[in-house]
């Protein structure tokens, strides 16, 4: 019972401490997951994440990146551009090849967008690319769709209108099935947009309203907002100012989401323009001064400055409307990319304009004069440069086919690669194999051999002395009797008998016996020659064959032989001295009978022994 309550006590204690950790552990944010939140609030998402910045500076590189990539994402939707880019090429400076690739395809993707904004085409499309590759390798099919429709929209600003048509149509293939509400709305703005660059106005606005109606569905406001933009500007394009212009005040109402004033300086710069375009001067000179006080986006101020002048002229404010051409021509001084554009030469169409309007017709058609010349020249360098874009674009294509053809031949080397190696290393083992099963043949030959060997040595040499043994020396023998005649007449044999060895044997034992048997055929082994068979043929007998020679070098031979044993030999361990008696006979005219050879020896050995052993007779 007490055991049971310890027990109880010590869980409690452990939940307690782990309490805290765990709140502690939940507090910490997940920015992976605020994809949506950020969508549906971007600005709030914005300040919450501004918040964070210390936190997130502490977290692991890992989450630091997440963070950036969320604030990225919402300063992009604030319109804080400059700001994105800045953050991006933070995160980008982060990224190594252990980034996961749902961040690095994101990056690659915001990394487009900046690009794209910066009129940066080809780099923008080659950067999308790049994200639909990393999209899919991490199997983001959500991203990737997105990454397709965004790479379809730059291909439409460089005018690949049919590529771009058929990319959008995949995308919304794909769209459709993930039943994607914000993809499929994205796709149609995107598509709003090319039917727009294509003139046809009834299909961009029914594509942007499609847009709009989902955008509004899922309530994200900045997204709501581009819609409505898209809307407002074909309408201004169509021609169908009164709509542009609710639609651009629309765009006003919905951009109140953002503090920041460079949105509605975009209403505000529509609506002018709208206005001035439907020749509603007074209205739209009002608007354009509301414009301008923002001090929005300079390039756009010179835009409101040469419409206000256009309306000033009609309006016979000539005085006016000089200024604000001169304020027109200062911005677009002071702009190096738009020297030469047409937008810079309008200047000059309006100061003809204005010329003409005070009567002075000459200075109005040396502008007008002078307009048109470089408008041609701008037309025909614009073409041009089309062209290249064109052609850049087509370039980005062909790289990728390039790409694609150089991994599937990689694939293949690589296969091919593989069969070779194991093609090679089949061929080692099957080598290894061959040499291991000859090396076997080859110990077994060696070992036959060597056993071959010990039995013949076995059945010619005599196991104590070491020499030949009888059975040897009497077959040879036999064999010399075969011979010619001529052979036969050269030869000489030695018969050795040691004297008095019984004495020995009787006196020392055996062994010691033995021990003399060896020591003389040791002697013998020395003294005679390579090509004489010496061998032990019985118990303290022994026989050298001496083919081609004579008796008198036999003899010598003998003499150097018994010499040596006198000299040395002494039984071992002890002061007696061994001695041998020799008989020595040879093939002759009178002798060529091999057996009778023997005969004459052993009668030679028989007279050494009776005259007093240890000596020399010959036969
Ligand atoms: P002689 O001088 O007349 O030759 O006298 P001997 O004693 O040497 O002659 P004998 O032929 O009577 O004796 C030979 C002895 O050699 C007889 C035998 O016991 C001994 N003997 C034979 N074979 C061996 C052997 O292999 N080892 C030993 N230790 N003795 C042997
Ligand atoms: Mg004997
Ligand atoms: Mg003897």
């Amino acid at each position: 019972m007490k055991k049971a309550l310890q027990a109880c006590y010590a869980t409690l204690l452990i939940l307690l401490l782990s309490f805290p950790i765990a709140a502690l552990a939940d507090k910490r944010v997940n920015f992976i997951d605020m994809d949506h939140e950020i969508y549906l609030e971007p600005w709030g998402s914005y300040q919450k994440l501004i918040g964070l910045q210390s936190e997130a500076e502490s977290y692991d590189e890992l989450d630091y990146l997440w963070w950036l990539l969320r604030k990225a994402q919402a300063e992009n939707l604030v319109y804080f551009y400059d700001d994105f880019s800045r953050t991006v090429k933070q995160a980008n400076n982060l990224v190594t090849t252990d980034t996961p690739l749902a961040i690095q395809a994101r990056l690659s993707l915001f990394q487009g967008l900046i690009e794209r904004r910066k009129g940066d085409y080809s780099r923008s499309q080659e950067t999308l690319s790049k994200a639909l590759i990393q999209a899919k390798e991490a199997q983001l099919s959500r991203l990737y769709v997105y990454g397709k429709q965004e790479l379809a929209y730059t291909k439409t600003l460089t005018e690949l209108f049919e590529t771009s048509l058929v990319d959008i149509q995949e995308a919304y293939v794909e769209a459709f099935a993930l039943k994607d509400q914000f993809l499929i709305a994205s796709i149609n703005e995107t598509y709003g947009a090319i039917y727009g660059y294509l003139h046809d106005y009834k299909k961009s606005i029914e594509y942007y309203q499609r847009a709009l109606e989902a955008y509004q569905a899922l309530q994200y406001p900045a997204h709501v907002a581009e819609a409505i933009y898209g809307l407002a500007s074909t309408y201004r394009y169509w021609g169908k100012y009164q709509l542009a212009i609710e639609y651009f005040e629309k765009y006003q109402q919905q951009t109140t989401y953002t503090p920041n004033s460079n949105i509605s300086f975009f209403s505000a710069y529509g609506i002018g323009m709208t206005m001035a375009e439907q020749g509603d001067c007074l209205a739209a000179i009002k608007v354009i001064d509301e414009a301008l006080a923002i001090k929005g986006i300079v390039d756009y101020n010179a835009e409101l400055y040469k419409r206000k002048a256009s309306c000033l002229i009609s309006l016979g404010r000539f005085a006016e409307a000089e200024r604000a051409l001169n304020s027109a021509a200062s911005i677009f001084a002071d702009i190096p990319e738009l020297i030469g554009t047409n937008w810079q030469l309008e200047v000059i169409k309006i100061s003809a304009e204005l010329a003409h309007a005070r009567g002075q017709h000459d200075i109005g058609y040396r502008l007008l004069e002078h307009y048109y010349r470089q408008y041609t020249d701008l037309l025909l360098k614009n073409s041009s440069k089309r062209l290249l874009k064109v052609r850049a674009s087509l370039e980005v294509e062909r790289q990728k086919v390039a790409q694609a053809l150089s991994e599937e031949r990689q694939q293949v080397e690589s296969l091919e690669l593989e069969k070779r190696q194991s093609n090679a290393t089949q061929d080692i083992y099957f080598t290894v194999f061959i040499t291991c099963g000859l090396l076997i043949v080859l110990l077994v030959i060696i070992a036959q051999y060597r056993s071959n060997r010990k039995m013949h040595l076995l059945t010619i040499k005599d196991p104590l002395s070491g020499l030949f043994n009888r059975r040897y020396i009497f077959d040879y023998l036999d064999k010399a009797g075969l011979a010619d005649k001529s052979e036969k007449m050269q030869m000489s044999i030695i018969l050795i008998d040691i004297d008095d060895f019984k004495k020995i044997n009787d006196k020392y034992g055996h062994p010691v016996g033995d021990e003399v048997i060896c020591q003389v055929a040791e002697i013998g082994s020395d003294i005679f020659r390579q090509g004489d068979i010496f061998g032990r043929i019985g118990g303290e007998e022994f026989m050298c064959i001496l083919p081609r020679t004579d008796v008198s070098t036999a003899k010598q031979i003998a003499e150097r032989f018994l010499c040596a044993i006198n000299q040395s030999t002494v039984v071992k361990g002890h002061q007696d001295k061994v001695t041998v008696s020799i008989g020595i006979s040879a093939l002759s005219p009178q002798c060529h009978d091999i057996k009778q050879l023997y005969i004459n020896a052993d009668q030679a050995l028989y007279q050494a022994k009776h005259f007093g052993k240890n000596q020399i007779s010959i036969f």
